[in-house]
C-alpha cells in the first residue's frame, strides 16, 4: 500500500522498508521458493501430486497472548499455531506469510520476534515467503502453508462409530498458567512454556495419514475441539474424565476438580485430537514412539451427536461454571 518513506514519527527507530529489509535479510529460503520477499508476491512450486494445505491464523496483544508476552515468544507462537492447523491436517509445512501490524517500529522489537519465529520456522524448514507491515495495534496474522499427498489429509470429517478418540501429550497446562496469572499467582515455569511456546506435533499428525480417520488441534479446549470433530463427521463422542492426560507441574498445582476443568475446557494446548479404528491401536502406538509424542486413549466415537464426558461410574461430568477464583 502506498506510504511515503518519510513518514515516520519521531519516536519510531526506523520506517516500514527498513524493517521489512531486516525481515528479508533473516528469511531463509527454500528450492521451491522460485521468489520469495521483495517482489509483488511470492513465486511458489507444489510438488507435482500433492495437495495444497492452507491455513490463517491471527493473534491479538491481550486477547490471544498476554499483554507483556516477550516479542520472542509472540513470534514463536503466531508460526506455531498455524503449523499445528498443518500437523491436524497431516501436512507438511512449507512456507509461510505474515502480516504485522505493529504500533512502532522498533528494530530491537521486531530482531526479537524474528528469533522466535524464525527459530521454529528453520526447525520445521518453513520458508517466510511474503507478508505486510502495517502501524496499528500489535496484531501478528500468519498464513501457513503445506503438502499433503493428494486425497489424503487428515480432516474432520471421518470419524465414525466406534473408533477410538485419541489426544496427544497433555491437556490444560496452558489455561492452567493463564488461570494463575489471573489470580495474580505466581506462574509455574512449565506452564507458562506451554503457553508461549507450544510445540505443533508435526510428526505425530504426518505420522497418522493413512489410519487415523479424522482430526483436529486442540486450541479452543478439548470439549469444544471434540466437537467441532463430531459435528464435522456427523457423529457423537464420549470421553472418559479420567484418562484424559495432565502435566506433573498441572497436577501439582490445581486440585482434582479445577484440573478436569482445565484439561476439558482450557484451551491453548495445541495437542492433537484424532480418531481411529482400535484395529488402528497398534499402528497409533508405532507412530507415537517413533515420532517420540505420547498420546493416550482418552474415549469413543459414538451414533448421536455431541461430546459426553463420564465419570468412572458412567455418570456425567459436567465442567463446573468455574470462575477463576476456582482456579485459586
Ligand atoms: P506491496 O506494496 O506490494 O504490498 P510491501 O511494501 O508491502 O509491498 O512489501 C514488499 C515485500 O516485502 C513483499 O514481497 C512483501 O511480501 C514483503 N513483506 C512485507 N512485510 C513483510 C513481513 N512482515 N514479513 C515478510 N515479508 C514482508
Ligand atoms: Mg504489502
Amino acid at each position: 500500500m502506498a506510504r511515503d518513506r518519510s513518514e515516520r514519527r519521531a519516536d519510531e527507530v526506523t520506517g516500514e522498508f527498513d524493517l521489512i529489509d531486516r525481515i528479508r535479510a533473516r528469511a531463509r529460503g527454500r528450492p521451491d521458493v522460485i521468489l520469495g520477499i521483495g517482489d509483488d508476491a511470492a513465486l511458489l512450486q507444489v510438488p507435482a501430486g500433492k495437495q495444497l494445505a492452507v491455513t490463517m491464523d491471527a493473534l491479538n496483544a491481550g486477547v490471544h497472548f498476554p499483554a507483556e508476552t516477550g516479542a520472542a515468544d509472540i513470534g514463536w507462537k503466531a508460526l506455531a499455531v498455524n503449523l499445528s492447523d498443518l500437523a491436524a491436517m497431516g501436512a507438511q509445512p512449507a512456507w509461510c506469510t505474515l502480516s504485522l501490524s505493529l504500533p512502532l517500529a522498533e528494530e530491537a522489537w521486531i530482531d526479537a520476534f524474528l528469533d522466535g519465529f524464525l527459530e521454529l520456522a528453520q526447525r520445521h524448514e518453513v520458508a517466510l515467503v511474503g507478508g505486510d507491515t502495517t502501524r496499528g495495534p500489535l496484531s501478528v496474522c500468519v498464513t501457513a502453508h503445506g503438502f499433503v499427498d493428494a486425497g489424503k489429509a487428515l480432516r474432520r470429517d471421518g470419524a465414525e462409530p466406534g473408533d477410538d478418540l485419541w489426544v496427544s501429550g497433555t491437556l490444560g497446562d496452558a489455561a492452567g498458567a493463564l488461570a494463575q496469572r489471573r489470580v495474580g499467582r505466581a506462574i509455574d515455569p512449565a506452564l507458562r512454556s506451554r503457553l508461549d511456546r507450544p510445540f505443533p506435533r508435526l510428526p505425530l499428525g504426518l505420522s497418522l495419514v493413512g489410519f487415523a480417520s479424522a482430526a483436529i488441534d486442540v486450541s479452543d479446549g478439548l470439549l469444544a475441539d471434540a466437537g467441532h470433530l463430531c459435528a464435522r463427521s456427523g457423529v457423537g463422542a464420549e470421553i472418559d474424565v479420567a484418562a484424559l492426560p495432565s502435566s506433573a507441574a498441572l497436577r501439582a498445582a490445581f486440585d482434582a476438580d479445577a484440573l478436569r476443568t482445565l484439561q476439558a475446557t482450557g484451551g491453548d494446548d495445541y495437542e492433537l485430537c484424532f480418531s481411529a479404528p482400535p484395529q488402528a491401536r497398534a499402528a497409533v502406538e508405532a507412530a507415537s514412539d517413533r515420532t517420540g509424542t505420547p498420546v493416550t486413549r482418552i474415549g469413543r466415537i459414538v451414533e448421536g451427536d455431541g461430546v459426553r464426558v463420564l465419570l468412572a461410574d458412567g455418570s456425567e461430568w459436567r465442567p463446573a461454571n468455574a470462575g477463576y477464583e476456582h482456579f485459586g
